[in-house]
């Protein structure tokens, strides 16, 4: 069985030296993403900017500290959750990714997921929304969730729009604080799945049998 570490690993790896589209010309670095192998909750962006093609890490500029505001709200933190974009390179001057770079880049992405295979996706911002809901207006969508191929998927604004236009600010704010329902839902459709916030992994080792009979501690008056 192949693990989900290594795919993960290996699309890392073919991202920072991908040539497949013209993003690959000014990047310094690209961002694969990052979180770990067993997240059950995938957040994906629309692309580096400039503090993350610096550093090659995903959201860790302006809109990547308002994401953790965001994620606050929602009852998680990001090291729980898997977070990326559609495309992995920086768009220059952060202009909107165009068509042939999102079906160049499509493919690392789609591997991600497969490996992953989160129960919930948040979109962020409308690239990534069309992924899933190629139809939806973020407009009309926004903080919802719908199942797409037995995912519940919740379009969201994008942060860094958000950032910039107060009204949308407080919309995101109200969307994010409505996530531990949506993790609820997928709670009790999928049991088995352990999503976030997680708990402590289980060790196999048997666990002492619970002390129930110790005598109670009476209080002296
Ligand atoms: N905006 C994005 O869409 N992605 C990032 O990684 C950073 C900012
Ligand atoms: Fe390759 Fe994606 Fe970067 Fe384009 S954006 S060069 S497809 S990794």
């Amino acid at each position: 069985m192949v693990e989900t570490a290594d795919v993960l690993k290996e699309v890392a790896k073919e991202v920072a030296v991908c040539e497949k589209c013209a993003l690959h010309f000014s990047r310094k670095n690209a961002v694969p993403g990052e979180g770990p192998a067993r997240a059950e909750i995938m957040f994906i962006g629309e692309g580096p900017g400039f503090y993350e093609n610096e550093q090659g890490r995903p959201f860790v500029g302006n809109a990547g500290k308002f994401l953790d505001e965001l994620l606050q709200k929602g009852g998680l933190h990001r090291e729980e959750v898997f977070i990326t974009n559609v495309v992995k390179c920086r768009p220059p001057g952060n202009r909107d990714p165009l068509p042939e770079e999102l079906l160049a880049c499509g493919s690392y992405l789609e591997r991600q997921i497969e490996a992953i295979d989160p129960c919930l996706v948040v979109t962020l911002g409308r690239f990534s929304m069309a992924r899933f809901l190629p139809n939806a207006k973020i407009s009309e969508v926004h903080g919802q969730a719908s199942w797409v191929k037995g995912r519940l998927i919740v379009a969201m604004y994008h942060p860094a729009a958000a950032l910039h236009q107060p009204s949308l600010k407080s919309t995101v704010e109200e969307d994010f604080t409505r996530l531990p329902e949506h993790i609820q839902l997928v709670k009790n459709v999928q049991p088995a799945r352990n999503i976030q916030p997680s708990k402590p992994i289980e060790s196999d080792e048997p666990k002492p049998p619970p002390a129930d009979d110790e005598p109670t501690q009476l209080t002296l008056f």
